[in-house]
């Protein structure tokens, strides 16, 4: 009877309308809820990698999208060289693209630097969504800027057509943008700072408590994918008698050449440290006995091969002492902290074979899976504890 009435009938569709209204300001607020609580923990990030893992994971799962994806102009490879100390770039960051060049967001946003809403197009899109575009039908794309630079782009991939729609406000997406691009200024300049504090002032390579951070961080890569880990530990010989015969700063500037000498013999992911006066140490993660050993071997060399010159213009020549130990893949059990200190210790012990059995050596500290030590018979180089 009732909605025959015109009255009951308005009020009836009015009601409806409300109700409407009501459930999307519900929708809203609790939208706004859960970006407020994301934000929060955007902005108390303490790594790069922890926002960039808030970034790729938690928006994901928050509000419900399909593919996050995050690509990041590095190009001084800061970001990268960040992430791969932290813990090494591994599947955990199959969304994130480390870019070269702005130029390929530059041309994707113009000069408008708005978010971008509509149809996912391959041909535009691909590159920013990895091997996810299969299945994308729209997408949500937000331009990061600092000082009017384009600094990256955070991508929402959605299977659903109508998710993000050409035209839609983006005030809200804007302001996300806002915030991501600020975090991540932030937290590359805190990147920066703790690098200062890892670096040493003289070479230029890293310090130890770098390398203590490291030699961790290898340990467990090497446990997570079964792979063994080679340390030295590299002294210079009698180094004292070249500060006293060429002066302290002839003797800094061979410091220097030695780090350098010793880089230019490692891989992209070896570490290498100065680990106190005139002495360095290298971690050579997924490096064999014999691999390590030739390593070694290339370092002495090209030392003892080097003619440096004095700040008085004479020449010096010198010999590097090594202590090689290693951790097969079956030696991998037991907390990390201790495997570290045998690492570190075997190593050591056997630098100081080396220096006992006449220097500009290398002594390998290599124990057989029996527990028996091995002799190692390689141009200079000998093992700890053969007879
Ligand atoms: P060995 O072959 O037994 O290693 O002899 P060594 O002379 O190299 O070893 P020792 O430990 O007696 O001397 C190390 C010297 O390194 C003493 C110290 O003055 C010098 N040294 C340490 N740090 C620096 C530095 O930063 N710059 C310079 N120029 N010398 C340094
Ligand atoms: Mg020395
Ligand atoms: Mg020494």
């Amino acid at each position: 009877m009732a909605l025959n009435d015109p009255l009951q009938s308005e009020n009836f569709s009015l009601r409806q309308q409300l109700e409407t209204l009501l459930h999307e300001a519900r929708q809203n607020e609790d939208k706004m809820r859960r970006f407020d609580q994301l934000e929060r923990k955007l902005i108390a990030a303490s790594s790069l990698l922890e926002l960039v893992r808030l970034l790729l994971s938690e928006y994901k799962l928050a509000f419900g999208i399909d593919h996050v994806t995050l690509a990041l102009v590095d190009k001084d490879y800061e970001a990268t060289r960040i992430l791969e100390c932290a813990h090494g770039i591994d599947s955990d960051f199959s969304g994130l693209t480390l870019l070269q060049s702005s130029v390929p967001l530059e041309i994707l946003y113009g000069n408008a630097r708005r978010p971008c809403l509509g149809v996912y197009e391959a041909q535009q899109h691909q590159t920013l969504f990895n091997d996810a575009h299969a299945s994308i039908s729209s997408v949500a794309l937000l331009p990061l800027t600092r000082q009017g630079e384009l600094i990256g782009s955070l991508n929402f991939g959605s299977t659903n057509p109508d998710r993000y729609i050409t035209g839609w406000g983006t005030d809200f997406l804007e302001r996300l943008a806002e915030v991501v691009a600020i975090c991540l200024e932030s937290a590359l300049a805190q990147e920066r700072l703790k690098l200062i504090g890892l670096t040493d002032v003289l070479t230029g390579v890293q310090n130890r408590r770098y390398f203590e951070h490291r030699c961790h961080v290898e340990i467990s890569q090497a446990r997570r994918y079964k792979h063994p880990l080679a340390c030295m530990f590299l002294d210079i010989d009698k180094f004292k008698r070249i500060n006293d015969s060429y002066g302290h700063q002839s003797g800094d500037e061979v410091l220097k050449s030695v780090a350098l000498a010793i880089q230019s013999q490692l891989r992209s992911g070896d570490t290498i440290a100065r680990y106190g006066g005139e002495e360095f140490v290298v971690l050579l993660p997924q490096a064999e006995l014999h691999h390590a050993q030739q390593i070694a071997e290339r370092i002495r060399c090209s030392i003892a091969e080097k003619s440096l010159q004095a700040l008085g213009g004479q020449t010096i020549k010198l010999t590097i002492s090594i202590g090689l130990s290693m951790l097969p893949v079956e030696d991998l059990v037991g907390e990390d902290k201790q495997l570290a200190e045998r690492l570190v210790a075997s190593a050591d012990k056997a630098l100081y074979e080396a220096k006992h059995r006449g220097r500009n050596q290398v002594v390998c500290a290599c124990s057989q899976p029996s527990g028996q030590a091995k002799l190692t018979p390689w141009g200079r180089i000998h093992g700890l504890f053969s007879s």
